[in-house]
């Protein structure tokens, strides 16, 4: 067992909270958003976050798909474009 691992899977998405239709996949993130994004799968015991919000540099950050169990645990995945309409799925 490797509990170091921090490689995050390749296939998940995410798009700008503001510009969902601007989705990326993990590696398009800019560096300090993937390490916020990094820091918050690590983090446990929370509830799921609607949201990443950087802190760096500011930007917010919906999960739109992933298949990393990892990251399904700490993050609400919203549907992206074609899910239309905002849920405050709380
Ligand atoms: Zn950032």
């Amino acid at each position: 067992m490797d509990g170091k691992r921090e490689a995050l899977r390749p296939d998940t998405t995410l798009a700008p909270a503001k510009r969902p239709e601007n989705e990326v996949y993990v590696r398009g993130l800019p560096a300090c958003c993937l390490r916020s994004l990094k820091e918050a799968v690590v983090r446990r015991g929370e509830r799921r976050l609607l949201e990443l919000r950087c802190l760096s540099c500011g930007s917010d950050w919906q999960v739109t798909s992933s298949l990393d169990e990892r990251v399904l645990e700490r993050f609400v995945t919203h549907g992206g474009p074609r899910a239309g309409g905002k849920h405050p799925a709380a």
